[in-house]
């Protein structure tokens, strides 16, 4: 069986056994793979330097099972553990969150390059930022985006009218998009946003990371689209997710 070679973010891990757990990782080659790591448990002694880290980037080793989707890991060597992200509580959940995403809008051995890149960048961005709520909720969009679930923003998604960004805008999850107020009113649904968030939301899918920096949007402005967002990603995945409990909105 072939040994394959990858780069890889570790997402999660459970036990298998005394000396072994199961890691999953997000790859740029394989997308979401499952792999047995025998002997990588402890984190100390003297498999230490085999200890798998969540929200680390490796350059994994593994030999790839066709009959089945648990896969085994022979070697991952460290690349970057984002060391800033240990020693900030906000910004480890927020990185968490990615992982948490990212686990939950993938498949198993469906590779999306793109969202390696995103994942990773973001984990750096995080890292490094002193304003990470942005970077956050860029990744969310571009992940729906990349994934093929972004909104509609721009047009009502009954009558195909441009969105007007006034008050009495809707969003409807269940219709993938935005609904204009003369539709709404005769057919109620979705949530109503602040005028704006779904334009600004639009861009910010567009938007190039590199240029990220030199965005400024007020916080209150992130958190009406991460309201926006965790609506709609509550809606995809038909449950909420744990790190909403740790990260503010
Ligand atoms: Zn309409």
């Amino acid at each position: 069986m072939p040994v394959v070679r990858t780069e890889a973010i570790a997402l999660g891990r459970t036990d298998y056994s005394d000396s072994s757990q199961i890691v999953t990782f997000y790859t740029r080659d394989h997308g979401k793979i499952r792999a047995l790591a025998k002997g990588f448990k402890r984190a100390s002694g003297r498999h230490s330097s085999k200890a798998v880290d969540l929200l680390s980037q490796y350059q994994i080793f593994f030999i790839k099972k066709e009959q089945t989707s648990l896969h085994t890991l022979t070697e991952a060597v460290l690349q970057n553990n984002y060391p800033i992200l240990r020693n900030d509580l906000d910004k480890y959940y927020r990185a968490s969150y990615m992982a948490e995403l990212t686990n939950e809008f993938t498949v198993e051995n469906d590779p999306h390059e793109q969202l390696f890149d995103i994942l990773t960048e973001t984990l750096a961005g995080i890292s490094t930022d002193h304003y990470p709520v942005l970077r956050s909720l860029v990744f969310e969009i571009k992940l729906l985006k990349i994934l093929g679930y972004l909104p509609d923003w721009g047009c009502c998604v009954e009558c195909k009218s441009r969105i007007q960004q006034a008050a009495g805008v809707y969003f409807s999850a269940k219709d993938g998009g935005g609904v204009c107020k003369r539709c709404q009113m005769k057919s109620p649904r979705g949530i109503v946003v602040p005028p704006g968030a779904m334009l600004i939301a639009g861009r910010l899918a567009e938007m190039n990371l590199q240029r990220l920096d030199r965005v400024r949007l007020h916080l209150s402005v992130c958190i009406e689209i991460e309201k926006m967002l965790r609506y709609y990603i509550a809606f995809l995945l038909n449950k909420e997710l744990n790190s909403w409990k740790y990260i503010k909105v």
